[in-house]
């Protein structure tokens, strides 16, 4: 199974809901362009023609929140660009009601509960139970680590997923978090939560020296924990992580992701196939940031997950003061190699460059 069906159907709801009525004060910046690569052009009028918006400008909304209570970690790991970036406000966190608040003003229907180790943040269990009592959709990305110490804090609920980093078997996954025993502390984690009933998906960041077999072997490990499904996605060099030998090309991706096609069909991974062409470099799609947008303790950070412009003091002040023209594969040099699924999977999901075939494709995938 891939998401469950009540998610999926909320989620094209709520999609179809914005796409019949697009925010206008939300699409108001973007101005008639003639560069047809920029995937976030508005179409010049025809002579005698009104002005008329790209189609794809009416899908600016978001999907899923980026929620980041605090940047605190008990880990240093190497790719990790936030532990990096917020080394000035580490300390500081969300409040409770403010996290809540920008849940409500952001509207998303899935939030991912990120940071930082989101289970270092004292109030956890109050946010997620907050979240759920607005109907919205959890992941709560985590190490692992604190999983068995605070699971008494959370209900299971069918809307609530633990999603637990991994990026490999155990030798590889303690090199990359720079810690040993972490891997076996988060398989514990992952046992204690299946046993008393929760949800758990995997989170995979493939990097340049990633060996792919390795991947393979840990979903195979995986099922046999019942784990409920995986997300996997590479790398990307943020600004702020210095050791850009550790990240990839889009040609490289294109390489790590070509067999990726077999191991979706063995396992629960929950990428959409049309991003997973996309990896693999079978098709091209925009990157549509705003779908993912993210809060933190310094804001709303724009343009997206990865590339920190600025902060804004509302969701209303992302979505409409952001120049998101200047973003995106050809308008940002820091977006030539982008391939993270916080900036393309939402294209996916809206389906922005996606024909009926790919429709189908997707049914095909939710059914499953
Ligand atoms: S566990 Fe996550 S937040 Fe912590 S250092 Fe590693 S990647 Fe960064
Ligand atoms: S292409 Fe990547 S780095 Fe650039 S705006 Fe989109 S998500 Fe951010």
């Amino acid at each position: 199974m891939k998401f469950p069906i009540s998610m999926t159907a909320g989620l094209a709801g709520y999609i179809l809901k914005n796409k019949m009525r697009p925010r206008p004060e939300w699409q108001k910046n973007a101005t008639p362009e003639a560069n047809a690569a920029n995937p976030f052009r508005i179409l010049s009028p025809k002579a005698g023609e009104k002005r008329q918006p790209h189609p794809m400008i009416h899908k600016r909304f978001p999907i899923v929140l980026m929620l980041e209570p605090l940047h605190a970690c008990n880990l240093t790991c190497t790719g990790c660009g936030r532990i990096r970036e917020y080394e000035s406000s580490i300390t500081e966190r969300v409040p409770l009601e403010e996290c809540l608040a920008a849940v409500d003003e952001c509207g998303a229907p899935v939030v991912s509960i990120c940071g930082g180790e989101p289970m270092m943040y004292p109030q956890i269990g109050e946010l997620t139970a907050g979240i759920l009592e607005r109907d919205r959709h959890i992941y709560l990305c985590t190490n692992g680590m604190f999983i068995k110490k605070r699971l008494k804090e959370f209900t299971p609920d069918k809307r609530f997923y633990f999603n637990v980093h991994l990026d490999g078997m155990e030798k590889n996954h303690d090199i990359a978090v720079e810690r040993v025993g972490v891997f076996r502390e988060a398989i514990e984690g992952i046992k204690a939560a299946k046993a008393a009933g929760f949800q758990v998906c995997t989170n995979t960041t493939v990097y340049k020296e990633t060996d792919m077999a390795e991947i393979e072997e840990l979903f195979e490990y995986l099922k046999r924990l019942k784990v409920d499904g995986h997300q996997i996605a590479p790398a990307y060099g943020y600004s702020a992580v210095n050791d850009r030998e550790i990240f990839l090309t889009r040609e490289d991706v294109h390489e790590k992701f070509k067999d990726i096609g077999r191991l979706a069909k063995q396992y629960a991974i929950r990428q959409t196939p049309v991003y997973l062409e996309f990896l693999k470099g079978e098709r091209e799609l925009p990157c549509t940031a705003w779908g993912n947008p993210t809060y933190n303790v310094k804001g709303w950070k724009g343009p997206c997950y990865l590339i920190t412009d600025g902060h804004y003091k509302t969701f209303e002040g992302l979505m409409t003061e952001t120049p998101w023209e200047s973003y995106g594969h050809g308008n940002d040099p820091r977006c030539e190699h982008c391939m993270v699924h916080c900036g393309f999977e939402p294209s996916a999901a809206l389906g922005i460059n996606v024909g009926l075939a790919d429709n189908l494709k997707m049914l095909a995938w939710t059914l499953r």
